[in-house]
């Protein structure tokens, strides 16, 4: 079968615009997909980097769609799906889950500022060997739902400084 979902690879990052049909085949895809690494959904990504699309006619979100679809409907009117792993445009269902937007505003200012140990270790290895010299700090900080200041820290620590 054919796979639509490569993590590892490192053009997924780039938005593009998508054929007709793409992002909801992604998403399906993802949804199929059992790997721990984040599924980054490289369609039409809003400024806050989340994944969205056109879903049954509405505007609607990646993550919100495969985590209704993996996890159930939201429990509560005021549940948000949070990432446990900080990635705003990740879909991978093992890291998103139902939560209240306490919670979530709790997870969230865990992955930020001065943290880069909130990213996987290779997203902090890609960062620092490669794309810190070719995007802006302030676009990988919106790429990857932290904060400049962590950019900043992981170009430094590749750069052989203290971080
Ligand atoms: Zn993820």
């Amino acid at each position: 079968m054919k796979k639509f979902v490569d993590p590892n690879h490192p053009y997924r990052v780039r938005r593009r615009r998508a054929p007709k049909g793409a992002p909801l085949a992604f998403i399906e895809d993802a949804l199929l997909t059992e790997t721990d690494d984040c599924i980054r959904f490289p369609y039409c990504c809003n400024g806050d980097g989340y994944a969205r699309l056109k879903y049954e006619g509405k505007d609607a979100y990646g993550h919100v769609i495969v985590c209704t679809r993996a996890h159930g409907q939201r429990p509560t009117a005021s549940s948000v799906v949070a990432h446990g792993c900080g990635n705003q445009s990740c879909i991978n269902k093992r890291h998103l889950r139902w939560a209240s937007s306490a919670e979530n505003a709790a997870d969230k200012a865990g992955h930020g500022t001065s943290q880069p140990s909130k990213l996987p270790q290779h997203a902090v290895d890609f960062i620092g060997s490669e794309l810190v010299h070719v995007m802006r700090y302030r676009d990988l900080a919106r790429m990857y739902g932290v904060s400049g200041s962590t950019i900043a820290s992981i170009a430094r620590k590749a750069a052989g400084g203290p971080g």
